[in-house]
This record gives structure tokens, C-alpha cells and sequence, in this order.
């Protein structure tokens, strides 16, 4: 089965997870066949989350257990591209307020970690979803920004889905030490700012025209898309219905009912 030739002329497809290519831990009708259509066409398959608490390694794991096929390159999530991000930035010492996923990338990265009970001043803080969030990590990571460390969040999601409803994400723990400190963050390393995309392109080569971005948010990936100047298709089998698309101001180039929908 062909591509439609509006979908066919991209060579490569970066896909948003939760509410795209899966619900919970169900993979939504149609995407597992779109996925691995995709591949056998030849096309470059890539997934874009702003999940912090995993590294490429354990979000790579949580991809192949829901059925979808990749590889570890092809797995962009937002604990990665911020270490990417800091250590491009020249950023040796950094103090996280994190899971697992992020301190793995963070050492991946080649920064220097700094725990709670450093004297040294950190010249990075980077913020993700801690459930393990203490107000002595708050303190700690207040004092390393007050001194000059470079403030850094891997997304800013207000909340995020849970098996029992919607949970504190990422956003609620940034926001918190920005009211400390009376001012925004310096980077924030998630969708939608355009960071997941531009690392995606610099390392597997690829221009803005060969590149579409998919995904179930207007505010995050559609906006995502638009900033790293990339061609992007609203699916509504997540957060976002039809109506929505006429009263927001970021416009997807295509809506999609589902995935298969770019097929012929
Ligand atoms: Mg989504």
C-alpha cells in the first residue's frame, strides 16, 4: 500500500507517542499497521516524547513492548535532547531534579553530576518529573540558579496522564522554582519548543522540507513543528477534536481521523 503523494514526497516521519501511536499502554487502531507500512516504504521512522523520566534506552523499551518496531537513534525524548542540549552549551556541572532516565542521559552526555550535599556551585540545573521531589531538591537546585547555573527544564507539561487520571508533569515542578526565583526559565528543552526536532534533523541529515511532524496536540506539537520551520498533520485520536482546530490560532498543514488515513 502507497503513500498518498501529499504524504509520499516527506522522507521522514517524526511521531508524537501518548495520544498518537498509543493511549495508556494500548496502541491506537491503525498505528501499529501505519508504522510499520512506513518502514517497509523505506521512510525514516522517528518518536518524539517529552518524557523525562526515561532514557532513550528505557523509552526504547517501552516503544518495542507496545509492538512498534525501532531503533535506539530513532527515539528522541526530552531527558535526552536536554543533556544534548547542556553539554553543546558548554555546561560541566550540573545539578538534576530528575528520575533514572535523566541522570542516565545526563551521564551519556559527559556532564559531571552534583548531589545534595555539594559545596561546589553547579553551572547547569536541569528540571524533568521527579516523583521522588523533596524540598531540599528545590532549595538546592534554587541556590545553584541563584548563583548563576544555567536553568534548563526538559518540558513544561502541566500534567500528564496516569492509569487513575491526570498527575503533576514536569511544568508544576519548574514553575515552582521560577516563583522562587522570580524569573522563567532559560531553556526549555520539549515540545513545543523545536529542540527534539532540530537534534532529530542534525543527526540523521535531514532538511526541513523532507520532514513531517505528527501529533495529537496544537499547543505542543503542532506548535513544536512550526517552530523548527517543519510541515506537521494534527491526528485526532488523542487530546485535540475536530472543532478545536477553528478557534486556535496554530494551524496544522493536514488533519488526519487516523494514521492509515495517509495511505492510499
Ligand atoms: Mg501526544
Amino acid at each position: 500500500m502507497r503513500l498518498k503523494p501529499k504524504f509520499d514526497k516527506f522522507n521522514a516521519f517524526i511521531f508524537d507517542c501518548d495520544g498518537t501511536l498509543w493511549i495508556g499502554k494500548k496502541p491506537i487502531p491503525g498505528a501499529l499497521e501505519a508504522i510499520s507500512r512506513l518502514r517497509e516504504l523505506g521512510k525514516i521512522v522517528l518518536y518524539a516524547t517529552n518524557n523525562s523520566t526515561l532514557s532513550r534506552k528505557g523509552y526504547l523499551a517501552k516503544v518495542r513492548r507496545l509492538g512498534f518496531a525501532a531503533e535506539i537513534q530513532e527515539i528522541y525524548c526530552s531527558s535526552y535532547v536536554a543533556a544534548r542540549l547542556m553539554a553543546n552549551l558548554g555546561v560541566r556541572d550540573v545539578f538534576p531534579v530528575g528520575e533514572k532516565g535523566l541522570i542516565e542521559e545526563l551521564m551519556q552526555a559527559g556532564l559531571r553530576l552534583m548531589g545534595l550535599e555539594s559545596d561546589e556551585t553547579a553551572d547547569g540545573v536541569v528540571v524533568g518529573l521527579d516523583r521522588h521531589l523533596t524540598y531540599r531538591k528545590l532549595q538546592c537546585a534554587f541556590r545553584h540558579v541563584l548563583k548563576g547555573a544555567l536553568f534548563v527544564a526538559t518540558n513544561r507539561d502541566a500534567t500528564l496522564p496516569a492509569e487513575d487520571g491526570p498527575v503533576p508533569g514536569a511544568g508544576a515542578i519548574v514553575a515552582a522554582l521560577e516563583t522562587a526565583l522570580g524569573r522563567g526559565v532559560d531553556i526549555i528543552a520539549g515540545k513545543p519548543s523545536p529542540y527534539l526536532f532540530i537534534e532529530a534533523m542534525k543527526e540523521w541529515g535531514l532538511n526541513d522540507s523532507e520532514v513531517l511532524v505528527i501529533g495529537d496536540r496544537l499547543d505542543t506539537d503542532i506548535e513544536g513543528a512550526k517552530r523548527a520551520h517543519l510541515a506537521s498533520a494534527l491526528v485526532f485520536t488523542g487530546v485535540t477534536r475536530p472543532t478545536d482546530t477553528s478557534f486556535s490560532r496554530v494551524k496544522p498543514d493536514y488533519v488526519l481521523y487516523t494514521l492509515l488515513e495517509m495511505f492510499e
